[in-house]
């Protein structure tokens, strides 16, 4: 049940000064209290509508921009700290709201941004009055972000934009893109991309909603057709995006490589397991045990990386094995659970299984996405093999 009445803004506390471990005790205690059950172990991504009541008690205590300095609205905790946030919310089984304005558009207007620019959107990026969407990918650009085609030609005061972009997370929902597109070809394909913002009710703009494989439209086609943007939406340099857009990749995959989501599809596998009685076949048995190991692998090589981030060290490009191992055994355990849950799982949504009730299809359908998105698991694999292992290109 959730609380009668939501948190106001707490007096600042300096989050850095307490001990690590009593910080979490107040993370985890906050959120096991005010945390409401609608956003708990979704089946899917979190729409707007279902997280507004959730970003809004976080918004008003404060929490909603960990990673964002004190000055600005935010938290200022350092990354360690940001992490402990993290685990304790996946901890509790909290859905992800639609936080690109907070984990990209934030943070590349500190660094890159004009005072205009920061003082137009930072607040209502963190009230969530403005929603974000990533404009990067496009139908003959994904891996090869670079060959990007959508244009932004400069005429006078305004960009004209015109192509599509693809793939794009909850579009639908968006109020405001961040977009790459073309402002010239250079030598090198990366030469002539620049970074805009754009206002998803501009004249020209189309979304249209793609169904996944869950059957759920989480995802978009956007089209733009002789948009216009304001110059003054450009951030960084003309020509100059590509660095903006690369400059926040690693810290993405330490969350995308976290043991929590194989953590939580492995307690589901559990449940289906006692419920139909395989603990006793060895065969079983013997898929169930490497499953467990490997997640212990990958607890203590996470581990690692974090302690990485504790030193206050950069992670290097070898955080790729951590996404690679994260995304594909969450694919091997839900795989399991299916083979366990025998006929059981052909039925969408939640099932009836000897006395307990369980969900058999949603990790599988949302372990799929993982080893594409974040940057593919070969293209991840050429990274490691090139600049972990110096084979050759
Ligand atoms: C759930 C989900 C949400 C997404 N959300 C967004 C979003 O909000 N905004 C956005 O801009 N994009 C988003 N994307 C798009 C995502 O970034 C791309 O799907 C991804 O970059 C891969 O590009 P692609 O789909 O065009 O596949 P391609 O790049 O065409 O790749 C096809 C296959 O070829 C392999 N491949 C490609 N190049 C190489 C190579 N050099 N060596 C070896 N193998 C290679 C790939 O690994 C893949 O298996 C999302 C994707 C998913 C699945």
């Amino acid at each position: 049940m959730s609380p009668p009445s939501p948190p106001t803004i707490d007096a600042p506390a300096d989050w850095e000064a307490l001990p690590l471990e009593d910080f979490r005790l107040r993370v985890r205690t906050w959120i096991e209290a005010w945390c409401p059950d609608e956003v708990r172990y979704p089946a899917g991504r979190l729409r707007w509508a279902q997280s507004r009541e959730w970003w809004s008690r976080l918004y008003r205590r404060g929490w909603i921009a960990p990673g964002w300095p004190r000055e600005h609205g935010g938290m200022g905790l350092s990354p360690i700290r940001q992490i402990v946030m993290l685990e304790e919310l996946e901890r509790h089984g909290c859905g992800r709201m639609p936080d690109q304005g907070i984990t990209q558009v934030g943070p590349i207007l500190l660094r890159y941004g004009t005072e205009a620019q920061r003082s137009e959107y930072l607040p209502k990026t963190l009230s969530g009055e403005a929603i974000w969407c990533q404009g990067y990918s496009e139908p003959n650009a994904g891996s090869d972000l670079a060959s990007l085609q959508t244009s932004a030609r400069l005429q006078g005061d305004r960009f004209v934009v015109d192509g599509s972009k693809i793939w794009t997370t909850l579009a639908m929902d968006a109020t405001h893109m961040y977009l790459l597109a073309r402002t010239s070809r250079g030598a090198r394909k990366q030469q002539g991309i620049s970074f805009l913002l754009v206002d998803m009710s501009t004249p020209g703009i189309t979304v249209r909603p793609i169904r996944n494989i869950a059957g759920d439209e989480e995802f978009c086609q956007v089209f733009f057709d002789s948009v216009e943007i304001p110059r003054g939406n450009l951030v960084g340099r003309i020509d100059e995006g590509w660095s903006i857009a690369k400059s926040l990749l690693g810290f993405e995959r330490l969350g995308i490589g976290s043991p929590r989501r194989p953590r939580q599809a492995f307690a589901r596998l559990e449940q289906v397991a006692r419920a139909r009685g395989l603990f006793g076949d060895p065969a079983f048995l013997d898929r169930y045990t490497e499953l467990r190991m490997d997640l212990e692998d990958l607890s203590a090589a996470y581990e690692e990386f974090v302690d990485q981030v504790r030193r206050g060290e950069p992670l290097g490009a070898d955080v790729s094995l951590l996404k690679i191992w994260g995304t594909e055994l969450m694919q091997r355990i839900s795989e399991l659970a299916l083979l366990a849950a025998e006929d059981h799982a052909a039925l969408a949504g939640e099932v009836a299984l000897e006395g307990s009730s369980v969900n058999v299809l949603a990790p599988f359908y949302s372990s799929r996405p993982g080893t594409i998105y974040g940057g593919s698991n070969e293209i991840q694999r050429n990274i490691l093999a090139t600049t972990v292992l110096g084979l050759p290109r």
